[in-house]
């Protein structure tokens, strides 16, 4: 049976497997972190995920190299800056990829915005998280679930909820399939040294300021010196600089508007 081969073909590792592992790869160089991912799991099993920043854009070109047909996915909030569409063709075309592109339920997406209006996330930030999760969290989990790995463009550098990723570790927010962040401990500078040594598209938001690139009306362009991530919800006051793709969110409030939603979603 199909389901059974697929089964059959999952790779899982232990918090000991990982653990062993994520030493191991500490000091080894993205592309070789990489390589050992798409090595080590079925081609339909793993995927690099991108939202088309620079870090994104670094090891998906890194894998492209290693393995053209290499599975790349993003997710679509219905929100994105035109650039970012446009940059996503532009990436197809460079590569020729199929860029996989997952949406927000519909249902749920209608639902939230009846009750609360199209631009809710600048209420609160509950309600912010709110919409995080529908147009992204959610979706992500639907095409986790379909994997053994994913590769992520993170660094320790970018926020303080970052710090600790390893470069290979259990996603235990995500149903313990195995996480990989080539870059974790790359700096921004060493990102953009590797974009433009090996002519890597990049998206054009980046030379008009800013520097950390999200949602059109989530995102602004930063000062010189400024944190890149302080472009993103700026409106807010003490929120998580975070969407919940990786890494649970907890705020008061945002649990229980959620559980009215989906619960209302599901009728
Ligand atoms: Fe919604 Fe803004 Fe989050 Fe995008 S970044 S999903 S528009 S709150």
């Amino acid at each position: 049976m199909v389901l059974a081969t697929a089964e059959e073909a999952r790779i899982v590792l232990d918090d000991w497997e990982a653990g062993e592992l994520s030493v191991e790869y500490d000091d080894h160089e993205p592309q070789e972190v990489i390589e050992w991912a798409l090595n080590t799991f079925a081609r339909e099993r793993v995927a690099i995920c991108t939202s088309f920043q620079t870090d994104g854009m670094a090891i998906l070109d890194m894998a492209w190299r290693i393995r053209p047909d290499v599975r790349v996915f993003t997710v679509d909030t219905g929100r994105l800056p035109q650039e970012t569409y446009e940059l996503i063709d532009r990436v197809r075309q460079h590569y020729g990829i199929e860029v996989e592109t997952y949406f927000p339920d519909t249902h749920e997406l209608q639902t939230l915005v009846r009750r609360h209006g199209v631009n809710m996330f600048y209420q609160s930030v509950p309600m912010r998280l709110t919409c995080c999760d529908v147009r992204k969290v959610r979706p992500l989990v639907k095409v986790l679930h379909g994997l053994d790995a994913w590769v992520t463009g993170l660094r320790r550098d970018q926020w303080a909820t970052r710090s600790n990723i390893r470069k290979i570790e259990l996603d235990h927010d995500h149903g313990g399939i195995v996480k990989v962040n080539p870059l974790a401990d790359w700096t921004d500078e060493e990102v953009w040294d590797y974009i433009r040594d090996n002519g890597v598209p990049y998206h054009p938001l980046y030379d008009q300021g800013y520097q950390s690139i999200g949602c059109a009306p989530c995102t602004r362009p930063v000062e010189p010196g400024a944190n890149a991530r302080s472009g993103r919800w700026w409106w807010e006051k003490n929120g998580p600089k975070e969407c919940g793709m990786h890494c649970a969110v907890e705020t008061g409030g945002f649990e229980h508007e959620l559980e009215v939603l989906v619960g209302s979603t599901r009728q």
